[in-house]
Parts: structure tokens; C-alpha cells; sequence
């Protein structure tokens, strides 16, 4: 059944007090499963008063509608909890990936002018850090301390405790700004993509039409919260359906995981194509050692899925691998295969009912089957991002010949499944996770002994693209061992550990064209040992 938004939009009150009117206050609403294995449930009912709890806790701290709240976390029951009271109090709640560093925070929290931040102890010396360039920022509150630590440094359980667990969601506008996502691009900072409540819409009817979940499903996406896949379809869409689901607090573990299927009866899985290559790596043998009889199917996102993945499921598991497409700016899938559409193995399937996607050339004019051109979508669906966070030249320049322009180029068959065919930018996609180049580059500048750096992402068997660094360092600098360590931790503390360079070359100047860009093709070519291709408006 549709989603009913006429009494609120609001993405907090519809996936938890709403679920409790309807019926479904006794009802799983999450499994928590630690790394130690311990369990925990929450029910609707439970779900909805913590989060009505944290939205009290912010409302008593002075935030009201509009205010800027990001969760900086790893997996936990704090990050759903804190995320959903966030969207009660209609605050622009943001989501940071956890392992960011020092600069990809500051240039996050920056733009966005974030007041308040929930986190924990281990990660308060990054952002002690960079606060003095954070004017905007009141409050920072701390997962695991008992006791507030100043007027500003505050503990969460001491706030919840004194918070009532009562509170009214006011009445909610289908346009009232609700999540917002950081995305790389190839140059310049991370944008912020804001989304308005009634994304709620889409992520709620692509999780009945696509993922197809029933109300006895039990159902597990792997995605980081951090990212639009982690509370689109983490979070929101299987609450608005009131869904039970699993959320387990490590990362890939193959043992871990296929325990987790088995025992937990997960129905449906959702989770990426790098984990499944990874699986891959396992012996048949220990597929066999699982009960995976409640599994029904397994969906993928945020990469190519090669056809190789789709028939290994199909040998070893006994399942199909249904490939969706969709990216931060979208908010939900677009274009996907899905139980009852014949899957063509490689191809990300075709748009969702009511979505009009479209393979055009740079001059905006259609592509026939076939040829391959620009991935682009009509805009309007209710999921579509509203602005970049204070950025609307940029959101506009995504916007030509009435089409929404995704960045990625695709291909159409006669059929009308989509291809996908790569990038038009450089942005690198690194086991699901876009990182800028630029980002990469400049904090290697950041490092006294680098002169130069152009970053590239090449094919890897296992990640899609890895992070490749090329660099040259100063006169009198010797590369070593040292050297090289300290520049592979300086780009994880700067940027994050997915950013951090796979491989680094030193050579001795970094290709450019005439206007001084870094010429990123060049050094792909060098890589892949292909040809240079015209390099005659070159300064190499
Ligand atoms: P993000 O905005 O970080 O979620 O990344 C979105 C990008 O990931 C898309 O623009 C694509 O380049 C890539 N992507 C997402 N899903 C798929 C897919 N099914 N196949 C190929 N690339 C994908």
C-alpha cells in the first residue's frame, strides 16, 4: 500500500509514531547486533519514543526547524536514533561517513555552518581541531561519556535522561528540507545534496516495487549510514513500510554475515558489489555450511556488478543478484532489475514506473539504442535533491535541455535495459564510494616534501577503482619507505581511509595542459601502459 503522507511528511513521524498508530507499535523495528554478538531489539514503539526522546534533547538546547545537525558515527543504535529526532525537530540533518578525516569534515561541516554533532570520545580530537574554523558550531554531543565535559562538550545519556519522551512532530511540509549527503565531485569541495521530506515517497514505493519487501520480511542492508544507501534503504524506506530489519555493527566479514543470514532469517539482503567479490574469494564449500532456505533475493548498488557475480550467486547460492542504480543526488533507486524482470547480466536494468531516464549527447539531443552518451533523468521525481548546500550555481549547472545530467555515461539496448559505461568526470569509485581526485590532491600539497600530485582511479579486480597517486617530490627530497607511510597516513587522517592512495608513483612532473589543469588522462594512460593519445597542448 502507498504510503500515507495527508496527515504529516515528516520522515521521522512517518517511520515510527505513524508505525505505531497503524498497528506496528510491538513490532521489530530493528536487530542491533554488536561485534561481540550481542542482541538487541527495538521495537516500533521503542524506536519512536528514543527518537521523540533526542528531538526533545535538541528542541531543549534552543535548535528549531532549519538548523543544521550531523550524526559523525559509526554504525550504532545513537546514529538511527539521534538521525530520526533530528527529522521530528525538522532540522537539515546530515550523516558523516565515520572514518572521514580532519579536512573532509571541516570542508563538510563548514559549508553547511553545522551547529550541533553527535559523535563519540575517539573521534572529539578531530573536530577540537578544526573548531575554531567552525564559528557555527554549539554543540557537540558525545555518545560515551556520562558527563557533560563543558557547556558545549555534552553526554548523550545525561541529555536523554533528562529529556521527556514525549514529543509533537509539527505538522510537516513535502518541501521542508530533511537529509543531506556530501558527495565528491572531480574538482572542487564536496557538495552537499539537500533533499526535501517527501523523498520519503520514493524510498518508500521503490522499496515495495523493486526490493519487494513484505510485511513478515526481515531485512538487511549493509550500507554505512553515512552514505544515502544507509538511510534511504537503512533506514526510511523499510520503516515507512513498517519492515523489520537487521543492523549489525561491523563491516564485511563473510563468516559474520552468512551467520547472520542464516540465523537471523534474513529475507531480503541488500548490499554491494565489492562484498560480493569478496565473497567470491570463498571456497564453495563454505556456502554449503549456511541455511540460506528464508533468503528470497539479494539486491546490489553503488557499482558495476559484473556478470561473473550474478552467475556465481546463481551456482553457489542459489540466488539472483538484482542490480540497482541510484546515486546521493537521486535519493532513491532510478533504474534497476528486480524479481519478475528477466535479468541481463551486467545491465543495471531499466528505470522504475514513473521515471524518465535517457542516454543523450552533450548537446542534449537523444541517443539512440546502442550508443553510448550521457545518463540523464527528467526531473521532478519526489526523492530529486533540492540544492547543493550552499551551492545553487552548481546545482543548476546539472540541470540542461530539461534533463537532469548524472555524471555517469550509460547506453540503452533495444529492450531498453541501461549499461553502464563509466564516468564523464573523474570522480573515482572506489568499492562503492565516490572520491574526488582533487580532495586526494590536495592534501598530498598538504605535505611539505610533494611538489605535485595528480590522482587518478584505475580498474581493480575487487574494489570496481583504486586510488592511484602520482606525485613529485622537492630537489634533495629522498622517496623511502618513511616517507611514503607518512604520506599514505597523512591522506587517511586528512581525508579518509578510502581516499588513501593504493599505489603511489614519484615521477618528475605531473602532466598539464596549458591553462595548468592536471591532465588525469595522461596519467591513466601512463598507468594502464596505453597510448598518450594528443598530448601536443601539453606541458610534459
Ligand atoms: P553516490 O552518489 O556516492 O551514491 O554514487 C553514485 C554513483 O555510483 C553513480 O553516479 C554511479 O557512478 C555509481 N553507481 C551507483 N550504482 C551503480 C550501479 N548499479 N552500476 C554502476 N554504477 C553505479
Amino acid at each position: 500500500m502507498p504510503i500515507d503522507i495527508t496527515d504529516n511528511c515528516n520522515i521521522g513521524y512517518l517511520c515510527t509514531e505513524k508505525q505505531c498508530y497503524i498497528g506496528n507499535g510491538n513490532k521489530i523495528a530493528f536487530r542491533w547486533i554488536d561485534l561481540n554478538g550481542l542482541v538487541k531489539d527495538y521495537t516500533f514503539t521503542e524506536l519512536h519514543t528514543e527518537s521523540s526522546r533526542f528531538a526533545n534533547v535538541l528542541k531543549n538546547l534552543g535548535y528549531k526547524i532549519g538548523d543544521v545537525f550531523f550524526t559523525f558515527l559509526p554504525k550504532s543504535t545513537e546514529q538511527i536514533i539521534s538521525f530520526l529526532g533530528s527529522l521530528k525537530l525538522q532540522l537539515v540533518t546530515g550523516t558523516l561517513f565515520s572514518n572521514f578525516g580532519e579536512d573532509a569534515l571541516l570542508d563538510r561541516l563548514g559549508n553547511a555552518e553545522a551547529k550541533v554533532i553527535i559523535t563519540k570520545k575517539s573521534f572529539l580530537k578531530k573536530i577540537i581541531k578544526i573548531k575554531e574554523k567552525l564559528p557555527r558550531l554549539e554543540h557537540i554531543i558525545l555518545v560515551d561519556i556520562d558527563d557533560h565535559l563543558s557547556e558545549s562538550v555534552m553526554s548523550y545519556s545525561k541529555l536523554m535522561n533528562a529529556a521527556d519522551i514525549t514529543f509533537k512532530v509539527e505538522m510537516t511540509r513535502p518541501d521542508t528540507p530533511s537529509i543531506l549527503h556530501y558527495t565528491s565531485g572531480s574538482t572542487g569541495k564536496p557538495k552537499g545534496a539537500l533533499h526535501a521530506h517527501k523523498s520519503i515517497l520514493m524510498q518508500s514505493k521503490t522499496t515495495e516495487d523493486i526490493l519487494q519487501l513484505l510485511p513478515d520480511d526481515v531485512f538487511w542492508c549493509t550500507a554505512d549510514q553515512g552514505w544515502v544507501t544507509g538511510t534511504s534503504y537503512g533506514i526510511i524506506g523499510p520503516w515507512s513500510l513498517g519492515i523489520s530489519q537487521i543492523h549489525y555493527a561491523g563491516g564485511y566479514d563473510a563468516e559474520a554475515w552468512f551467520k547472520m543470514l542464516a540465523e537471523q532469517r534474513v529475507t531480503v539482503w541488500y548490499t554491494a558489489p565489492t562484498a560480493l567479490r569478496m565473497l567470491m574469494r570463498e571456497d564453495d564449500s563454505f556456502f554449503e555450511n549456511w541455511d540460506l532456505s528464508n533468503l528470497r533475493c539479494i539486491f546490489s548498488v553503488g557499482e558495476p556488478l559484473n556478470p561473473e557475480v550474478i552467475l556465481w550467486a546463481r551456482r553457489v547460492l542459489g540466488k539472483d543478484i538484482y542490480d540497482t542504480w541510484f546515486q546521493t543526488e537521486t535519493g532513491s533507486i532510478m533504474i534497476s532489475n528486480r524479481p519478475g524482470l528477466e535479468i541481463k547480466p551486467g545491465s543495471m536494468g531499466i528505470p522504475l514506473h514513473g521515471i524518465q531516464a535517457a542516454i543523450v549527447d552533450d548537446d542534449g539531443t537523444l541517443l539512440p539504442s546502442g550508443v553510448q552518451g550521457n545518463l540523464c533523468v527528467r526531473p521532478g521525481w519526489d526523492s530529486m535533491f533540492i540544492t547543493y548546500f550552499n551551492n545553487e550555481e552548481i546545482y543548476r549547472s546539472k540541470f540542461k535541455y530539461g534533463w537532469y545530467w548524472t555524471g555517469d555515461t550509460a547506453k540503452i539496448d533495444e529492450d531498453g535495459y541501461f549499461w553502464f559505461m563509466g564516468r564523464s568526470d573523474d570522480v573515482i569509485n572506489t568499492a562503492g564510494h565516490l572520491v574526488s581526485p582533487f580532495e586526494v590532491e590536495s592534501a598530498l600539497l598538504e605535505i611539505s616534501e610533494i611538489a605535485e600530485s595528480g590522482v587518478i582511479g584505475v580498474p581493480d579486480e575487487i574494489l570496481f577503482e583504486k586510488v592511484v597517486a602520482f606525485i613529485s617530490i622537492n630537489k634533495n627530497v629522498e622517496w623511502t619507505r618513511d616517507l611514503e607511510l607518512k604520506v599514505r597516513l597523512h591522506v587517511s587522517n586528512k581525508a579518509s581511509s578510502i581516499a588513501t592512495p593504493q599505489e603511489i608513483f614519484v615521477i618528475d612532473s605531473i602532466p598539464k595542459n596549458k591553462s595548468g589543469k592536471i591532465m588525469r588522462r595522461v596519467l591513466k594512460a601512463k598507468y594502464m601502459g596505453a597510448d598518450l593519445g594528443d598530448i601536443s597542448t601539453l606541458d610534459i
